[in-house]
């Protein structure tokens, strides 16, 4: 298809300095969980964005020195010259698809406890660290010979940033975080000499590494600064007035600016709590100030949208992480016109999650993310079918759409039967619940694709049993028929069942989902999931009036979307719409219009009025149908049927991206030899042995 006229500005080379970006996509740094842990499969995740039309791929933060990790996190490091060929292998990965490489210098000072290299961190002013995790360090304000030894060490990590064969060698100062946002804000930065107090003094250390990149990078790679640009939050934080004026200050010294918020939980808000393009308003005036390119990101899935941008003259490159994380082919679909090809983000940070509990990227619309080497996959290209064999799917959730998809795509028949009338399972169901409308994305991308495919098919209203299958006799056939909310009080905290009496009003997120909503208005939500869903259920009670109690065994709600950055926002939203939280205690039983709980420190327990009780607890798999033809095995030689396999929530219940991968999985291993679970399952790295 040909592409749109109107996206062609998006395929205008832009000049970087010294370098030319062959279009105006730019993938900005992301952190991604794999770092020096896994360089590898890091190097293979950023040649794919490189290969899917991004004209500047970068890292995420490369610690520049042994005095600044960011342990526990997994990041990239350049401390020393054995670094090098790390980072060369994933700048040579970006050049083979034409693609221009940047590295993101990172000093974390503050930020860091530095609890691998044990150093002292150092920062403007000897503060208890800015970390997430309040760890009892200081850090030492650094004095005159420590600021020269810095400048000292991001001029060497430059030069090996160049030698890498890196073509943008940044200067971080954003997202309220490492040593040059520190000096920058009156809140960290409490100096009386010549880098504290006026604007010009906290600006001055930025201007000098500005000054020492350029020239030791020389006239072979462009310099970018990553700068926050932002809403004053605090007196003590930078305003958008002075942010200006900081720009202003250094405006023509970098080759590029790429904008962003402070901190980064507000640069990369989910689509729960900030839309598409949520911080446009702020790229205003930017470009009055500088007349260097300038990047601006907005979790950005919309050509017509960013043409605008463009148009508008707000920026010159579109940035995009999560974007790029989803669909890293988005810029070759948008040249190609394949809009409907493009596998949006939904916004959820699971991708994030991956930085925050230290182990490898995944996405939950791109099942191929980070396992480009692991396991091989691709975002686009999948094996040709070995065989001809048809394959039925019962379930058109996450797990059997992205299986349909994946089979059909390998060229397999395939048969998709979903019970209900429409298509999706709990990603249908779930995007009508508040704020996550966007998750509705995981079926649309998929649905399109399939209805491409002649050799898919797809039945609604089709509930399929075991005599069905039997009957069928597909010889693959795949379980997707997902999981319930339990309503007996397991999960977390109690793993069987709590005691409810007969008559009481007890629902679960399913019920709510079905459309029953309670009687009574005085409402306890038991959240003993500790993800979202406890939370959205509080929301959409309280927006139909009832009085809502959350309460939940954790110190705070939703405690594990930490890992997605919103457990702030939820808690604040959940405040201001007047639900009650009652954090640190168990729930032992529910009576009728009463419930017992207990505190889970001294297990004292007390009653509390409930009319109803929502119990957002564990989920079930339906695997009925699974476990009814493993019963009739010695039916399935004559019916033609080799192999009956369960995937998604039917096989153990978890996150919707866990579904997507679990049918991106069957599909990949459909016709190869059963995992026997002797071998590891995926590629890893070998730590080399020295003496
Ligand atoms: P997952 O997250 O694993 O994809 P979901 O719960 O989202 O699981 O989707 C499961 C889908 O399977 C639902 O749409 C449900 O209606 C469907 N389903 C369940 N049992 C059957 C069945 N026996 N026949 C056909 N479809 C089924
Ligand atoms: Fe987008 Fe979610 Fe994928 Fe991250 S994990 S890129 S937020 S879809």
């Amino acid at each position: 298809m040909p592409r749109i006229p109107a996206h062609d500005i998006l395929f205008e080379p832009v000049d970087i300095g010294p370098v030319r970006a062959r279009n105006r996509f730019y993938q900005t740094p992301h952190c991604n969980g794999m770092g020096y842990r896994d360089p590898t499969a890091l190097a293979h995740m950023r040649g794919v964005k490189a290969e899917g039309g991004w004209a500047v791929v970068c890292t995420e933060q490369v610690e520049i020195h042994h005095t600044s990790d960011i342990n526990p996190f997994i990041e990239l490091r350049l401390w020393d010259d054995r670094d090098i060929p790390m980072l060369a292998k994933m700048a040579d990965r970006i050049h083979e698809h034409g693609a221009l490489a940047g590295i993101e210098l990172a000093y974390n000072g503050l930020n860091g406890p530095n609890l691998y290299g044990r150093e002292i961190p150092l920062a403007p002013t000897g503060l208890p660290v800015a970390s997430f995790t309040y760890d009892p360090v200081q850090a030492r304000t650094m004095d005159k010979e420590d600021i020269r030894n810095f400048r000292r060490w991001h001029r060497a990590a430059a030069r090996r940033g160049r030698e890498a064969g890196f073509d943008l060698v940044y200067v971080y100062a954003g997202h309220a975080l490492g040593c040059f946002y520190h000096f920058l804000s009156r809140r960290y930065n409490h100096r009386t000499d010549e880098y504290g107090g006026s604007l010009e003094n906290r600006v001055r250390l930025l201007k000098e590494v500005l000054l020492d990149t350029r020239e030791e990078v020389g006239d072979s790679c462009a310099v970018p600064c990553r700068f926050s640009i932002d809403e004053p939050a605090g007196p003590d934080d930078i305003s958008r007035a002075e942010a200006e004026d900081m720009i202003g200050l250094v405006a023509e010294i970098p080759d590029l600016w790429d904008l962003c918020l402070a901190g980064w939980e507000r640069d990369s808000k989910t689509s729960r709590f900030g839309p598409e393009g949520d911080q446009e308003y702020l790229y205003e005036n930017i470009k009055t100030l500088t007349t260097k390119p300038v990047v601006g990101v907005g979790r950005y899935t919309s050509p017509d949208r960013m043409a605008s941008l463009i148009r508008k003259g707000l920026i010159d490159m579109i940035g995009c992480a999560r974007p790029s994380i989803a669909d890293p082919f988005l810029p070759k679909k948008v040249e190609e016109g394949r809009l409907d090809d493009i596998r949006e983000c939904i916004g959820c940070n699971i991708c994030v999650s991956g930085d925050f509990t230290m182990s490898p990227i995944r996405c939950t619309q791109n099942p191929s993310m980070g396992e480009e080497w692991r396991r091989g996959w691709h975002p686009e290209y999948l094996p040709p079918a070995k065989s001809e064999k048809p394959v039925l799917i019962v379930g058109s959730g996450p797990a059997g759409l992205e299986a349909a998809q994946a089979l059909g795509k390998r060229g397999y028949p395939v048969t998709l039967a979903e019970k209900t009338t429409r298509i999706g399972g709990r990603v249908t169901r779930e995007s009508g619940l508040p704020g996550l409308a966007a998750w509705s994305r995981v079926r649309d991308y998929r649905e399109l694709q399939i209805r491409k495919l002649a050799n898919v098919e797809v039945y609604l209203d089709s509930e399929i049993t075991a005599d069905h299958v039997l009957e069928f006799g597909y010889p693959r056939v795949a379980i997707a028929t997902g999981a319930r909310w339990r309503a007996d009080g397991v999960a977390h905290h109690w793993t069987r069942p709590i005691p409810i009496a007969e008559s009481a009003e007890v629902l679960t997120p399913d019920t709510i989902m079905d459309g029953t909503l309670p009687t009574g208005r005085e409402v306890i939500i038991w959240d003993d999931d500790h993800y979202y869903m406890g939370g959205v259920i509080a929301e959409r009670l309280a927006d139909s009036g009832y009085n809502v109690t959350l309460m939940t065994p954790a110190a705070e709600v939703s405690t594990w979307t930490r890992n997605t950055m919103e457990q702030t926002f939820v808690q604040a939203r959940l405040i201001e719409k007047d639900v009650t939280i009652l954090p640190h205690l168990a729930l032992e039983s529910i009576g009728v219009g009463r419930v017992q709980v207990a505190c889970v420190f001294t297990g004292r327990t007390r009653d509390i009025p409930a009319e109803a009780v929502v119990l957002v607890t564990a989920r079930i798999s339906e695997d009925y149908l699974h476990d009814e033809l493993v019963a009739r095995r010695g039916e399935w030689e004559q019916a033609g049927i080799e192999t009956v396999s369960r995937i998604g929530d039917a096989e153990a219940p978890a996150t919707i991206a866990h579904a997507v991968f679990s049918g991106r999985r069957y599909a990949e291993a459909t016709d190869e030899p059963p995992a026997t679970g002797d071998q590891v399952s995926f590629r890893r790295e070998i730590t080399e042995l020295l003496e």
